[in-house]
């Protein structure tokens, strides 16, 4: 029988919502070596440090704004994404209670709160896919407004930016869409890319394509040198964390390459901004495990 997972499924929203994941943190402490003691960039990444600490140590969350709930769940064969889709909604009604989460969920033609993180179908955001095997595999995703906002979705060709239907007017535009967004993103971020499908899917691609762990790179070389390149020329820009100047301001490049149609070429570009808030829950049997 189907297990009731609500219970569990807290426990991933508090530690998604509380506790960053150890390769963000890392490279956080990596980039505030890089910042001069004293200037505004080593400052605000000791305050983004310091939060992120006392974050983990209260249990609460690690920014005011807990972000959009984007739930992938990868589920085997007989399970009932009903029944999964209640206890997600209802372990997500419970985190908003106790304050693992602020209430987020606006109805956007009325302007009222539902007050719980629950707007009707469409918040959370839940996506579910059959894989094989016997293992449950949930992912959540915690994107803030001000990262969300940053994001950017080009047609290319783009005369504008001298952008071709290539790698080349690829890398145009994601650099134009990190000079854009300025510090203003949370910066600094990790940048999800998506060449190709059609405006949906290509949106939804460059967030999923944010829950690779850093330094995972592209299996294609082409994509993994692009991916190294947009990170490194990202940092040559000078907005730095918060958007102080600096050296950091973007800690990894994530692309995913996808079909297209002849007729169209996208490219998606989703940021998230330092408090990149993202884990996982595994589920075989009675064991469940959290990463
Ligand atoms: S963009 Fe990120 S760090 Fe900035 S306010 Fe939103 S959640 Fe917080």
């Amino acid at each position: 029988m189907q297990p009731d997972l609500t219970e569990n499924i807290l426990e991933l929203i508090r530690r998604t919502s509380t506790s960053l994941p150890a390769d963000v943190e890392d490279q956080l402490h990596a980039a505030i070596k890089k910042e001069t003691p004293g200037s505004a960039a080593h400052g605000a990444l000791e305050t983004i440090l310091k939060n992120i600490e006392l974050a983990r140590a209260q249990s609460t969350p690690i920014c005011q704004d807990t972000g959009t709930p984007i739930f992938y769940v990868y589920y085997p064969s007989g399970w009932s994404t009903l029944k999964l889709k209640s206890q997600i909604r209802s372990a997500l009604a419970q985190a908003t209670q106790k304050s693992y989460m602020r209430p987020n969920a606006v109805d956007a033609v009325y302007d009222k709160n539902s007050g719980n993180n629950l707007g009707g179908d469409d918040f959370p955001s839940i996506h579910f896919e059959e894989v094989e095997g016997d293992q449950l595999t949930i992912e959540l995703m915690l994107k803030g407004g001000g990262c969300e906002n940053v994001g950017a979705q080009y047609s290319l060709p783009d005369n504008r930016l001298g952008a071709g239907r290539d790698l080349g007017g690829v890398r145009k535009v994601v650099l134009d869409a990190v000079q854009r967004a300025q510090g203003q993103g949370c910066a600094p971020g990790i940048l999800g890319v998506a060449i190709g499908g059609d405006r949906g899917s290509s949106y939804y691609k460059s967030k999923e394509v944010l829950f690779e762990k850093i330094g995972t790179r592209n299996s294609d070389p082409k994509l993994a040198e692009l991916e190294e390149r947009l990170t490194s020329e990202a940092n040559t820009l000078g907005i730095g964390p918060m958007g102080f100047g600096g050296q950091t301001t973007v800690i990894d490049t994530k692309i995913a390459g996808m079909h297209r149609l002849p007729a169209s070429f996208f490219v998606s570009v989703s940021y998230i901004c330092w408090a990149y808030r993202r884990r996982k829950m595994t589920v075989n049997g009675t064991d469940v495990q959290y990463d």
